[in-house]
């Protein structure tokens, strides 16, 4: 049997211990040693792989920078990962039609910074910017404090290339703003999480660079006047670019992570950002500020990029501070309806009561998207582990969904069936099969106990 190595060109495959352990876990506390990791840096090696890996009926996984929240990206029973790092090159900015088009492997930020100087913005921003890759923010459909006004990645994705399961390539979608050929199979890929191919090229729509931007820091001693102030500025005709917001736990614990210069004794904050014209992002900062106040709140104002930047840093803490709170932290990003928010954080306040468990909240309160994080210790993970049920229990009450932007991969799998019923799941395991009728691409993700018996081809 042919193996690996004889394949791609030297270099490519990486199959010592201390190599294989850096690709065998993400950003969840899953890990899983891979049989071997292959570093592409063409669309056609890809197609090799995932053609010898069919044949071989060998699991791949596909992989970007490891940022996943869920386990996607954690190779499980001996799976093949094949790492995107590689294939990082922007090909094309094609200014007059404001379309970029970049292999998987570039990493959000450099885009934008890359764009920047053609006066053009690309806004999808999650806060794994830095270091995530576009590969995986497709994957995802990830998406950031911006989507409020500007939506997710999936508003701008117009066209994808991607390797099928059996190795064959195939280019879905357009490079024009409209383009309703056929099913939307762009749609379709864009968050399937790796398990129905593995993409080596995306057609990105861009925008034009606003002119300005100013960022308001709200805080308030009260939770629920932060909550006032959420629904008020949104039913005030202004869509604010950002509206983050952070409970009084949260500021504490960016605070002792770090010292940013949050008021510590504040219940809650929010983070509005405005953008746009010049003239209309001050006239509407001014009026979000009095709404603000007139809710309770003190409104210090960030019109110089040193500030904003600071406040950004702060927010962007976040994350890493909250590892620093307790040893396990369970981290559920979900979404309800914007108004439900004070219904929400009055329900999780219950909860927290009643299991004796701290939960913090953060997140996206401006599309209705909170980070609601459990934080324990280890020997309470059983009650941890229902406190996460009861959590999407009200959440499905209060009409929302259980993920917004993680995704389900592994860690959420074993809930999925609390929000789709069988009829559904069925038919997007039907989906599955017809691209990977052998379930190589990516198994065990997304759909509990979705297994056939692989083969492991010894590497
Ligand atoms: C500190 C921190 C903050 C975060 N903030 C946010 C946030 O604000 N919003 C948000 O949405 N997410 C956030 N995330 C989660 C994560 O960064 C995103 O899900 C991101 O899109 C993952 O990108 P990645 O390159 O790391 O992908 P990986 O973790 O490597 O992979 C994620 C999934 O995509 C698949 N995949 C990767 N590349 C490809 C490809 N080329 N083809 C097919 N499938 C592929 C993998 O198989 C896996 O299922 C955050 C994570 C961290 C650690």
């Amino acid at each position: 049997m042919k193996h690996l190595k004889d394949i791609l060109p030297e270099g490519r495959v990486l199959t010592e211990e201390e190599d294989l352990y850096c690709y065998s876990y993400d950003a969840s506390s899953k890990e899983a040693i891979p049989s071997a990791v292959v570093r592409p840096v063409t669309t056609e090696e890809v197609s090799r792989v995932v053609r010898f890996a069919s044949e071989n009926t060998t699991p791949v996984v596909p992989r970007g920078a490891g940022t996943g929240m869920t386990g996607g990206a954690v190779p499980l029973r001996g799976s093949i990962v094949v790492s995107l790092e590689a294939m990082n090159r922007i090909i094309e900015i094609d200014e007059k039609n404001m379309v970029v088009t970049v292999e998987p492997g570039v990493i959000n930020a450099h885009l934008k910074e890359k764009i920047e100087s053609f006066n053009l913005f690309y806004p999808p921003d999650p806060s794994s910017m830095d270091f995530c890759t576009l590969g995986g923010n497709v994957a995802e459909n990830a998406g950031g404090p911006r989507a409020i006004k500007y939506g997710v990645t999936r508003d701008y994705v117009l066209g994808l290339e991607m390797v099928i399961p059996d190795g064959r390539v195939i280019t879905v979608g357009v490079r024009t703003m409209k383009g309703v050929v056929g099913y939307d199979l762009t749609r379709l890929i864009v968050g399937s999480e790796g398990t129905l191919g593995i993409i080596t090229k995306i057609f990105l729509r861009v925008i034009p660079m606003p002119e300005e931007t100013i960022t308001l820091l709200c805080v308030f001693n009260d939770l629920d006047m932060a909550a006032d102030s959420i629904n008020r500025v949104m039913a005030s005709g202004i869509i604010p670019s950002t509206l983050e917001f952070m409970d009084h736990d949260t500021i504490v614990a960016v605070e002792n992570f770090r010292r940013f210069g949050l008021p510590s004794g504040a219940e809650a904050l929010l983070l509005i950002e405005l953008d746009g014209m010049h003239k209309v992002v001050a006239e509407s900062a001014e009026r979000v500020a009095s709404i603000c106040s007139a809710s309770g709140g003190d409104v210090k104002v960030a019109d110089d990029p040193f500030s904003r930047k600071r406040l950004w840093e702060a927010r962007k803490a976040v994350s890493p501070a909250l590892y620093h709170i307790s040893p396990l932290k369970i981290n559920e990003d979900i979404v309800v309806p914007r108004s439900n928010i004070p219904e929400l954080i009055r329900a999780l306040k219950e909860i927290e009561r009643d299991r004796g468990i701290k939960i913090v909240c953060f997140g996206h309160a401006g599309d209705g998207n909170i980070h609601v994080n459990i934080m324990a210790d280890r020997e309470r993970q059983e009650v941890a582990t229902a406190t996460v049920r009861e959590i999407f229990e009200v959440t499905l009450r209060l009409g929302g969904t259980i993920s917004g932007e993680h995704g389900v991969g592994i860690t959420k799998s074993p809930y999925i069936d609390m929000e789709l019923n069988r009829a559904e799941i069925e038919l997007m395991k039907g989906i599955k099969r017809v691209f990977d009728p052998v379930n190589i691409m990516n198994p065990g993700k997304i759909f509990p106990g979705h297994w056939l018996r692989h083969s492991i081809h010894p590497y």
